[in-house]
């Protein structure tokens, strides 16, 4: 049986779709997006996340490791050596102030089922159902697929949450079968993108155009607007130009930027590249609806 690497599972989530909705984020990604709020989603294998504010210093995470994988390191904390780490859980048993935790876990279609369904009663009041966020959830494309047709067995939706960058085959092999797509563009200028995001927009492009002329469901396009990086006049009218050329794009959504993920890059003994830049609010976009008159589809900004 197919299964996936999953590294959290949100339940009661209202701004992931239609109704309430169980939001499942996969593990894994090639794109590194600077600002990534979740950079526990980016690598596929699992790794053991270090949290600040409940740590003591007691060390006794490093006494316990036999892999000698555990450093102290100055500006991050009690950091894990993934070349050394076996996985093994002892510093996460050990460690009584829940400081330490595994990013990802193995799960088959029936035990991802049964633990979605927990909230059937749910999705039938609120017309919600389950979204597979990641990391870039179409690398599972297999296991959505075979997810999604056993919850259509109880009318139960399904939608997907997808950067682009991923082969059009595992994109074709999901569109049957999901209601809705939440699709990112970045930047319309490749060379941007890929200073951004580690990869050119090449594939993205192309698996949009692919997507408008081919999928029937609901297709909705995202742009995180990302202070310093494409949320210029010029960046924002190129990617409304593009879109305005594409059919079967129910909403354009705007994303402000936010910094909830940067206490997770220190965790995991990574820099943060965003640094001092300050969240945004809904408002702070009001400056660019004014760009939005000139086309014809629905806009909205989180
Ligand atoms: S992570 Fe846990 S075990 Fe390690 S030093 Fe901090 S409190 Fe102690
Ligand atoms: S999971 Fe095991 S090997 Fe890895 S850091 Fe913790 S104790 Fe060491």
């Amino acid at each position: 049986m197919e299964t996936a690497r999953v590294f959290n599972i949100e339940r009661f989530a209202t701004e992931d779709g239609e109704g309430i909705r169980t939001v499942v984020f996969l593990k894994g990604c090639e794109l590194r997006c600077k600002w990534c709020a979740n950079p526990e989603s980016q690598e596929f294998r699992r790794e053991i996340l270090f949290k600040k504010a409940p740590c003591t210093n007691c060390g006794r995470c490093i006494e316990i490791c036999n892999q000698k994988a555990i450093d102290l390191r100055e500006e991050f904390g009690f950091i894990t050596n993934a070349s050394l780490c076996n996985y093994c859980e002892r510093c996460v048993d050990y460690c009584v102030n829940n400081a330490r935790c595994v990013v990802g876990m193995d799960m088959s279609v029936d035990e991802l089922i049964k633990e979605v369904l927990k909230d059937i009663e749910y999705y039938k009041m609120s017309g919600g159902g389950i979204t597979f966020s990641g990391g870039e959830p179409l690398f599972y494309s297999r296991f959505i697929k075979e997810c999604s047709k056993k919850l259509k067995e109880y009318n139960i939706t399904t939608l997907v949450e997808t950067c682009g960058y991923i082969d059009n085959k595992n994109m074709k092999e999901i569109c049957d079968y999901s209601d809705y797509i939440f699709y990112d563009i970045k930047h319309m200028n490749s060379e941007k993108h890929k200073e951004l995001t580690g990869k050119d927009n090449k594939l993205i492009i192309d698996n949009l155009i692919w997507l408008s002329n081919n999928y029937k469901g609901k297709l909705s396009v995202r742009y995180p607007y990302i202070p310093g990086c494409n949320d210029d006049t010029d960046s924002i009218k190129q990617f409304l130009d593009f879109i305005q050329t594409l059919d079967n794009i129910r909403e354009v959504v705007f994303l402000p930027y936010h910094r909830l993920g940067m206490p997770k890059y220190e965790g995991l003994g990574r820099k943060y590249e965003m640094g001092d830049m300050k969240s945004l609010t809904t408002s702070d976009l009001q400056c660019i609806s004014h760009m939005f008159k000139d086309y014809d589809f629905h806009f909205k900004i989180l």
